[in-house]
């Protein structure tokens, strides 16, 4: 899902989800989570599963991690050979339990439940429509425009009454929809984020990533192509709304630093595509250096790619604590860089006296890259040469990710050399665009790169002329 109507009004928050579904299967409900489980990295929020055992459709969803929200007695409580699962995070304002998913109805056309990884761009136009003819919103989601569409639609049939309401959504939308025990699967034609189909024995299941599929040992049977729309039965999924002709705009973040590195994403492996924009990065902008060390997690396969294409060998310099929250009570006499600190420990003896080629995904604000260095070089490092495996990341995401503001993004005030001497590294270098494309297996003009370049695809009025102004 989805960026809430409010705060994309308020100027562009996203939230960042997973989703995944299963049908055919007498423990479905149990296999979502277990799916949820693996796709926990998409968001942190809130975690919801809905299940239909031919005769109810109940769902169970609560804001918190998916370990935390269900355990053995809640899941023996959605039972049924159907289920949809989603994962939400969002970074303020809306994140309540109204906002968590599925989002599930009764409607004339049944018990309904919908799971939806990414934004509309024209929610608040479809939802002022909406509202106009009477529908009253319980949350302030843009996926609840889905289940209004839906049960408006005077379609004869539920199959017409999906194509004719995902005609309607402009935006970046993945969707597995159950409806009284038929399940859909649906991507929009741009493709903007990943969805997948696989089987476990004669169960299909649904995901946003590959990982989900291998927790589960269900087999990868294929991607929903952008713009199809899927009833999954039988041998062969029923297509509703074909694949759309390209191009697509398949989010490049999901392979920058988004999906998990052993997910296979738009086609190909996310680590293994890492590693070599690792290696472009280090041909782009080499550095004089005695070790490459990486910000963990997101930036191992790239180090590694780096460190092999350089014969710098690479070291594990930064080590990741995996147990921390979402709080924590800092003393009274505050600790400098606590936040970042508490995630993240530099190993002296690692890095000590060496000069160290850092790479990290990314810089949105820059603050964690300031952070690090500054420990890096507290811990005794000579010298730190900071290499950045994507483009400096200019725009905010209108298709699911959640990016902050534009201004609030370092690059898209700063020149490199200003942000170089704002994080404190001693030299900077960004993989190029083309380079970081050229890594990627499938055409370079079938990804979005706009937050990279602002090259957006698709925008409602109220974007398009906030982005050409910035353009200007
Ligand atoms: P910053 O301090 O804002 O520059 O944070 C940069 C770090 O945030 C990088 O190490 C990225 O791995 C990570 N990052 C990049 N994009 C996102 C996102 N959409 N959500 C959460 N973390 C992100």
């Amino acid at each position: 899902m989805a960026g809430s109507v409010v705060r994309l009004a308020r100027g562009g928050f996203h939230d960042e989800c997973g989703v995944c579904a299963v049908l055919g299967h007498p423990d479905a409900a149990n296999l979502v989570y277990l799916g949820l489980y693996a796709l926990q990295h998409r968001g942190q929020e809130s975690a919801g599963i809905a299940a239909f055992d031919g005769r109810e459709l109940r769902a169970y969803k609560e804001m918190g991690h998916v370990a935390d929200v269900f355990d053995r007695e809640r899941l023996e409580q959605l039972s049924g050979w159907a289920a949809v699962g989603h994962v939400r995070y969002s970074t303020a304002g809306d994140s309540t339990l109204v906002n968590a998913q599925p989002v599930v109805a009764k409607t004339h056309r049944g018990q309904l439940a919908l799971s939806h990884n990414g934004n509309l761009v024209n929610a608040i136009r479809l939802r002022h429509d909406l509202e106009q003819q009477g529908a009253i919103f319980q949350s302030t989601s843009d996926s609840e425009v889905f289940l209004h569409l839906l049960a408006r639609s005077k379609a004869p049939t539920l199959e017409a009454a999906l194509v004719e309401t995902l005609d309607a959504a402009v935006g970046a939308y993945s969707l597995a929809v159950l409806c009284d025990g038929r399940l859909f699967a649906a991507r929009d034609p741009h493709g903007f984020r990943p969805l997948v189909l696989g089987r476990l024995g004669e169960a299909w299941v649904v995901a946003s990533e590959t990982c989900a599929f291998d927790l589960i040992e269900a087999r990868l049977v294929r991607q929903v192509g952008p713009g199809e729309i899927v009833e999954l039965s039988g041998e062969e999924p029923r297509v509703l709304r074909p694949a759309a002709p390209g191009p697509h705009a398949h989010c490049v973040f999901e392979h920058v630093y988004f999906a998990r590195p052993d997910s296979e994403v738009f086609g190909e492996n996310v680590g293994m595509a890492r590693e070599r924009m690792g290696g472009q990065l280090a041909r782009e902008h080499p550095a004089r250096a005695d070790v490459v060390v990486a910000v963990p997690d997101s930036g191992v396969p790239a180090a590694l790619g780096f460190s092999r294409e350089s014969g710098i060998p690479f070291v594990l310099g930064l080590v990741r604590n995996h147990y921390v929250g979402r709080t924590f009570i800092e003393p009274r006499q505050s600790i400098r860089h606590f936040g970042v600190k508490i995630k993240l420990n530099p190993v002296r003896s690692v890095v000590e006296g060496k000069r160290v080629v850092l790479v990290d995904d990314s810089i949105v604000r820059g603050t964690t890259s300031r952070k690090i260095v500054m420990m890096l070089k507290a811990a005794g490092a000579s010298e730190v040469h900071l290499r950045i495996c994507s483009p400096p990341t200019v725009g905010p995401c209108f298709y699911g990710i959640d990016t902050p503001e534009r201004r609030e993004l370092i690059a898209s005030a700063k020149s490199v050399e200003e942000i170089r001497a704002y994080v404190g590294a001693d030299s900077l270098g960004y993989l190029s665009e083309a380079g970081m494309l050229s890594c990627l297996t499938s055409p370079s003009e079938s990804f979005c790169t706009a937050c990279f370049s602002l090259d957006y695809r698709v925008l409602d009025q109220e974007h398009a002329e906030v982005i050409e102004k910035h353009k200007r």
